[in-house]
């Protein structure tokens, strides 16, 4: 991984060196290189240390140790130098968690979260994103980011989620963007009943989710498929114990492309929860990096092609630290490709 870094930097001082060749008089000034380096990089890391300031319980899986080890893995690779850095801003996102969760579920998290305000930054960092896509700034964006959301609805804090990001990021995507068209993938070991819950009657957001039933929260089975106008725009795709890459790529390869192909999302979200990773804490799947890798690969050929190449990727679970870095450090490898 360091050695990619390393000929990502090197093409970028070429490209430099070029510039000089083409008639510069002088080297290029530090801030100059770093324009250049921004101009290579397509892939966008949304990230604030205030993410590590959210609390649960003492010894609580879901803690800041994970974005500890994602930062870490990151530096330590090399790679951290090819993203391109976004910090969410630090403005109220409530008009837009609104759209997703009523008052109600908005003044239950208030008491309920120890920092409710990170909670909001959180779906901040998410429209960040979505914001850096669709203007072009980023081709694909991923969220390191704290509390996950795809179990919120919208009874409060649930399975660790308080506020929906993806969900939301949905709708922002469409009502700021005009986006007619989104699919959410969403590969965490548990499903995602917050965003089946938020699109089920909606045709304008596909949803698939790969996840164990017999796990939190016991739903996503095959057979809840959306209602009313959101008929067929739901696909549920539920795993044994022990799913290893063939079984999740296999779930991708024959439930989600083909549906994709024909919905044609014009922006694709993902859920992307490392707990289907082998040795998670809270899952039982064997998805190895490589599986993460081609799960990536598979998303990004499907927005090459409908998307304009748009992907924007959100932390879920993932609670075995150092597999959670190493998870990471593949899927943003295949995202900086
Ligand atoms: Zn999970």
């Amino acid at each position: 991984m360091k050695d990619e870094g390393i000929s990502r930097r090197s093409f970028i001082r070429s490209a430099a060196a070029a510039g000089l060749a083409a008639g510069f008089s002088t080297p290029l000034p530090a801030f100059a290189e770093n324009l250049i380096k921004d101009k290579n990089s397509k892939t966008a890391f949304i990230y604030s240390d205030k993410y590590l300031s959210h609390l649960l319980s003492e010894g609580h899986p879901e803690s800041p140790k994970r974005l500890e080890a994602i930062l870490k893995r990151l530096r330590d690779s090399g790679l951290e130098d090819d993203l391109i850095k976004i910090a969410p801003e630090d403005k109220d996102a409530t008009e837009w968690i609104s759209k997703v969760h009523s008052e109600k579920h908005i003044k239950l998290v208030e008491k309920q979260a120890r920092s409710p305000e990170i909670c909001r930054l959180a779906v901040s960092g998410a429209l960040a994103a979505v914001d850096a896509v669709c203007t072009g700034k980023a081709k694909n964006a991923f969220c390191a980011l704290r509390p996950p959301g795809h179990h919120a609805t919208d009874t409060g804090e649930y399975g660790f989620c308080f506020f929906n990001n993806v969900a939301i990021a949905a709708k922002f995507a469409k009502e700021k963007y005009g986006l007619k068209r989104i699919l959410i993938a969403d590969w965490d070991f548990h499903h995602g009943n917050g965003t089946e819950w938020t699109f089920y009657e909606d045709p304008s957001v596909f949803f698939f989710s790969t996840h164990k039933l017999e796990a939190f929260p016991f739903t996503g089975f095959p057979d809840r498929k959306g209602k009313g106008e959101g008929y067929g725009f739901n696909i549920n795709a539920p795993l044994p114990s022990g799913a290893d890459d063939k079984a999740i790529i296999d779930a991708f390869e024959n439930k989600l492309l083909p549906a994709a192909e024909n919905f044609k999302p014009e922006l694709i979200l993902i859920s992307a929860g490392f707990d289907c990773r082998k040795d998670d804490l809270l899952g039982d799947f064997k998805v190895t990096d490589k599986g993460i890798a081609r799960l990536t690969e598979m998303i990004m050929g499907l927005a090459g092609t409908y998307s304009k190449s748009r992907v924007v990727s959100l932390l879920e679970g993932g609670y075995n630290t150092g597999g959670l870095a190493l998870a990471v450090e593949s899927h943003l490898t295949m995202l900086l490709k």
